[in-house]
């Protein structure tokens, strides 16, 4: 199965492609973090990315779709996947189709994880990350049993960046432009999945199964 999971930064997509990649036996590829591997590593590609990710803006199509082409070709991705972060637009999404096509293969489903702007500017300021196992806590939703310290390994906690407020409105103001063509790309194509992200993380990941067994019905 190939599919893509779509949704603005906060809305959960990370949580729930997880969760799905896990129970659908695929990998789980996130573009967001492949660019912060880069930068960890100061990579060519991380250091011309580093500016945009850094400022909640998207890094140009000419890294992005190199990078995640090349992520798919991995020997792990033949068989299937879930897209997290990646596209962001038509043309990124454009793109994949086209390198797709050229393998005999198709994107399966786009699932789109819905949250309002609201909640979605509440969920992402109040988000820290552990520095050294990836748990993710939330200050009012999942707060840490002692503040700035991981419950799993006692890792120090930290605020991405991107994560602080100023540039949280950036990256949202950002993703709202470019959604809407890209739900519309997929719609048209009848590959659009549409799930109500504001429920608990149990029920979005059973509507987003739910959604997936329908989808492979039809097709
Ligand atoms: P995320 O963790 O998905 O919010 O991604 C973090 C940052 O990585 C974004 O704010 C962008 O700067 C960059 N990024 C991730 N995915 C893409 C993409 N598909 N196109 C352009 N930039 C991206």
């Amino acid at each position: 199965m190939y599919l893509i999971l779509l949704g603005l930064p906060g809305a959960g997509k990370g949580t729930q492609a997880a969760l799905i990649a896990q129970a659908a036996r695929i990998v789980h590829i996130t573009s967001g973090e492949l660019f912060r591997e880069n930068i960890r590593k100061q990579t060519e590609l991380g250091r011309e990315a580093q500016p945009f990710v850094e400022q909640g803006k998207l890094v140009p199509d000419e890294l992005t779709v190199g990078m995640l082409l090349d992520r798919i070709s991995q020997p792990d991705a033949v068989k299937g996947f879930v897209l997290d972060g990646f596209p962001r637009n038509v043309d990124q999404a454009k793109a994949l189709d086209e390198a797709l096509a050229g393998n005999g293969k198709t994107i399966d489903m786009a699932l789109y994880i819905e949250v309002s702007t609201d909640e979605l500017v509440r969920r992402l300021s109040g988000r820290w990350n552990c520095g050294k196992c990836g748990a993710v806590y939330h200050e009012e939703s999942r707060p840490p049993k002692v503040s700035g310290a991981c419950d799993r390994c006692s890792g120090q906690l930290y605020q991405r960046e991107d994560d602080r407020p100023d540039v949280v409105r950036t990256r949202l103001k950002v993703n709202v432009k470019e959604m809407e063509p890209l739900l519309q790309y997929y719609r048209s194509g009848c590959k659009l999945y549409e799930v109500n992200g504001e429920l608990g993380v149990d029920a979005v990941k059973d509507d987003l199964l739910e959604a997936m067994s329908r989808g492979q019905e039809v097709r």
